[in-house]
């Protein structure tokens, strides 16, 4: 038989998480001078990842990766392997039967948790919750967001955090031709939200949010965004961070806190703008230096309690400290956007306080041991940071010492690749797809959104998506 990863004898690799670096690392191991088949399997039907359900309705741009991955699927050497839940129904271990190596890049699924009193009150929501539900991903599809108070509280300052802010701040005017799912339209339009508080633990020099980011917030139709003077002023350290070459770009940030706490532009109707200003319907607070302490209310979300924090340590190394000074805010929602988490995969070692999978430039790690097979990329390899794009490299790598290793994963018995795994899928009654009938879902998507003059209208129960397949 000729060498692993030459003409007739292919390296066989299973990807599991069909998101950005399932996708990147397909690219690279196609694109390697080895012969491989990949199989990328996905526990939804559809493909993508965050891309689809992740990625603000009204940031269809960012979406226009999904380009560059489609044209990744043209290669005879790619196979998408849809419905499949490594976990439920396939093993890991069947898995290393079937293939040299398993790429793990599942991202990261849940978030930190505050652990504050009361974190699990009703109206205490996680980020990932919302956003998996505006986006239409089917295990988000069943949550409820009350809306009817008028004061929403988003505790994190990351791009996140901006999404969700943005989403409740915009008028469904600004949002009905995105492809933002239905349903969650329908809650939006209701919404008597007039106040959104987004809270950061540490100051204005620290805050996570991109600028072109939190630029969108002086743009917004019918929403002010309000930084109060007083939350601005610096101390030394935060002083000397913003002074700094590897500052440039919080001070960018700073500099747009400033505008936002100047005086309120007027504003008028664009098509009249002889007529009287008219006042936003609705606030966006951006607030520094509070940590919420716990979360009251009786059967459901009342009040927040805050500690105010100040800053100690290093430049660029500064902690919030709680001062001991307490307030209290009514509120009827929180959202917790503090970072995602990955969870633990059956099978696969898992580093319970990073929430992340042990690894060595991409090798999984046992403790200080190799673990033969697999292999690691994105969120899941390093922690959920950086933009789509951070995952080429990320990826990269781990493919790099995958082939670096590919002697190793040289095998005395064939390896049937896809053909195992059908047999297994086939055994079990799972109802798999491959990338031309998600094509076939795709179409029907866009021809529902088409309707409303929106980009796609998504299926949001995987049994619909089946069903467009019968
Ligand atoms: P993030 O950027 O890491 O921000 C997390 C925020 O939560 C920070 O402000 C952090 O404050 C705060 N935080 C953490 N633990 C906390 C605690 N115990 N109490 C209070 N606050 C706490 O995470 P993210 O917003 O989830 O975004 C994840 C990644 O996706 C980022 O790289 C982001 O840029 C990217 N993303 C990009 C876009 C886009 O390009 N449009 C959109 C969405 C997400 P500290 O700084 O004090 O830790």
């Amino acid at each position: 038989m000729a060498e692993l990863g030459k003409k007739g004898n292919p390296l066989k690799v299973a990807i599991v998480g069909a998101g950005p670096s399932g996708f990147y690392a397909t690219d690279a191991l196609i694109n390697s001078n080895y012969n491989v088949v990949v199989d990328l399997i996905e526990k939804l039907p559809t493909p993508y990842g965050l891309v689809r359900s992740g990625v603000a309705p009204d940031h269809p741009k960012i979406k226009s990766s999904i380009q560059v991955f489609e044209k990744i699927t043209d290669s005879k050497d790619f196979n998408f392997i849809g419905n499949v839940k490594l976990g439920d129904d396939v093993s890991i271990e069947e898995l290393k039967k079937f293939y040299h190596a398993i790429i793990l890049t599942v991202g990261a699924e849940t978030d930190r948790s505050l652990s504050i009193p009361g974190e699990d009150i009703t109206g205490s929501h996680t980020a990932t919750e919302f956003v998996g539900w505006y986006n239409g991903h089917p295990e988000h599809r069943e949550k409820t967001f009350d809306l009817s108070h008028e004061t929403a509280v988003i505790i994190g300052q990351g791009n996140v955090a901006a999404d969700v802010a943005r989403i409740l701040s915009k008028t469904i005017d600004e949002l009905k031709f995105t492809d933002i799912s239905e349903h969650a339209l329908d809650v939006l339009s209701e919404s008597k939200i007039k106040k959104i508080y987004i809270v950061g633990r540490r100051g204005p020099a620290q805050g996570k949010f991109t600028s072109k980011e939190l630029k969108e917030f002086g743009e917004l139709r019918d929403c002010n965004t309000i930084v109060d003077k007083s939350e601005i002023i610096l101390n030394k350290a935060s002083e000397s961070e913003l002074q700094d070459k590897k500052g440039r770009l919080q001070k960018k940030i700073y500099d747009l806190f400033v505008d936002y706490s100047k005086p309120l532009p007027v504003h008028r109707a664009r098509e009249f703008p002889w007529t009287k200003p008219y006042i936003k319907k609705r606030n966006c607070y951006i607030q520094f230096l509070k940590s919420p302490v716990e979360l009251k209310g009786s059967k459901k979300l009342e009040k927040i309690v805050f500690e105010k924090n100040s800053l100690s340590g290093d430049p660029f190394k500064q902690s919030a400290k709680g001062t001991g000074e307490t307030y209290e805010l009514d509120a009827g929602i929180i959202f917790r956007s503090i970072g995602y988490r990955g969870i633990a995969l059956p099978g696969v070692p898992f580093h319970d306080s990073w929430g992340v999978i042990p690894n060595e430039a991409g090798r999984v790690m046992d403790n200080d041991t190799v673990v033969p097979q697999l292999y690691t990329a994105g969120w899941i390899k390093r922690g959920p940071s950086g933009i789509i794009g951070t995952n080429k490299a990320c990826a990269n790598e781990t493919i790099e010492e995958l082939l670096k290793d590919i002697n190793q994963l040289n095998s005395k018995k064939d390896k049937l690749g896809s053909k195992g795994l059908y047999r297994v899928l086939d055994k079990k009654g799972i109802r798999y797809i491959n990338f031309n009938e998600w094509k076939k879902i795709d179409e029907v998507e866009v021809k529902n959104g088409q309707e409303k003059g929106k980009p796609r209208e998504k299926f949001t129960y995987v049994e619909e998506m089946l069903a467009q397949l019968i």
